[in-house]
């Protein structure tokens, strides 16, 4: 029989007389949800695995979701989510947020695969730090069933957090996890978190977000552009929260850093197909260009925006050296031509 007792370590009988510790995969965002979900199920002995899902457009909060990870003696994989969630975003079942964020199919999705790998690492349960009421589209109890349902993980999802206002699952009532320790916290507020956490002594965890990037009217508007004329691999999505960008044709379109940090971050992240074009002297904004075999007119239009948006712009049209990514020895020179204001407008993303 499992041992309970909030000190007791949670135990499953196995055949041959041994005796294995019960094993679980939780979702670790880096919020303090999941983070104080990751601790309250540690503390009843599970084996925690934690589970932390980039975006495909990268991601900034991941140093601190592997430190609260350290912080309560868990282990931690990244897995990475690509162009499989990018058709999602494309098209979800479930429908949209308040902008592009497709929750409840994205959670699907995330709560899914954490599901395979709790099937690889012979896991009992996957749970999350969800909170029911917390969120209007994926945390209400109607949801959060579906998800569950979705997800192919029926009885075997635990919300540590809520455990008192929903179904008992599967560990709860074979004993695995002691339901009487878990909590039932709902709502919108975070305050009996932050407590929480305060008595737990967790100090890392990242601070409330009202969502993700697919939040933004304005990564939004890039996004659907990228799923509208293409992509070729997941990656490309990366540079969609930097620089200006502008969509020349159906084929083409470009990408114009900032400043120094973003030029070189729009090369490093460049697919080997992708152009980039610089004022002579390197003194201005990278620009890159995406689209297979551009013509004259297409790269005089890209060293327009690149003048515009320099401290050459009053001056008469100048030439610039451009280059194939995977061919980076083999530097050819365009001239700008003149673009005024409306056609910049009309191109900006
Ligand atoms: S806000 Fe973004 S990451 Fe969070 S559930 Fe919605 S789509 Fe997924």
């Amino acid at each position: 029989m499992a041992q309970k007792g909030y000190y007791a370590t949670a135990m499953i009988d196995i055949p041959r007389g041994c005796a294995t510790k019960v094993k679980a995969v939780g979702l670790i965002s880096g919020g303090l949800d999941s983070i104080l979900a990751a601790k309250v199920v540690k503390d009843l002995g599970v084996e925690v695995h934690g589970v932390y899902f980039t975006m495909p457009w990268g991601c900034c909060d991941k140093t601190t979701a592997l430190e609260a990870a350290n912080q309560i003696g868990i282990s931690f994989i990244v897995l990475q989510l690509d162009e499989r969630y990018l058709e999602i975003i494309r098209k979800p079942k479930h429908g949209y947020g308040s902008v592009l964020n497709p929750c409840v199919d994205c959670r699907i999705h995330m709560f899914s695969r954490a599901g395979q790998y709790m099937r690889h690492i012979g896991a009992e349960f996957v749970f999350t730090g969800e909170v029911l009421g917390q969120r209007p589209m994926s945390q209400m109890r109607h949801s959060m069933k579906s998800i569950e349902k979705g997800a192919d993980l029926q009885g075997r999802l635990l919300r540590p957090l809520s455990a008192h206002l929903l179904e008992p699952t599967i560990p709860e009532a074979e004993g695995l996890v002691d339901r009487a320790r878990l909590l039932g916290l709902n709502g919108r507020s975070r305050k009996e978190q932050i407590d929480l956490a305060a008595g737990l002594r967790i100090t890392a965890y990242n601070q409330p977000a009202g969502g993700c990037l697919l939040t933004d009217e304005n990564f939004a508007a890039r996004m659907n552009d990228t799923l509208e004329h293409g992509y070729r691999n997941f990656r490309e999505t990366i540079a969609l929260k930097w620089g200006r960008h502008f969509r020349l044709s159906h084929e083409f379109k470009v990408i114009l850093g900032r400043d120094e940090k973003e030029n070189e971050a729009l090369i490093r992240h460049a697919h080997p197909d992708d152009y980039v074009m610089q004022i002579s002297d390197n003194r201005g904004p990278t620009l890159i260009l995406k689209g297979y075999n551009p013509v004259p007119e297409i790269l005089a239009t890209a060293a327009g925006l690149i003048q515009k948006f320099s401290r050459l712009k009053d001056q008469a049209p100048v030439e610039m050296n451009y280059w194939r990514c995977r061919d980076k020895n083999d530097v050819r020179r365009v001239v700008a031509r003149v673009i005024d204001e409306s056609e910049i407008e009309r191109m900006r993303l």
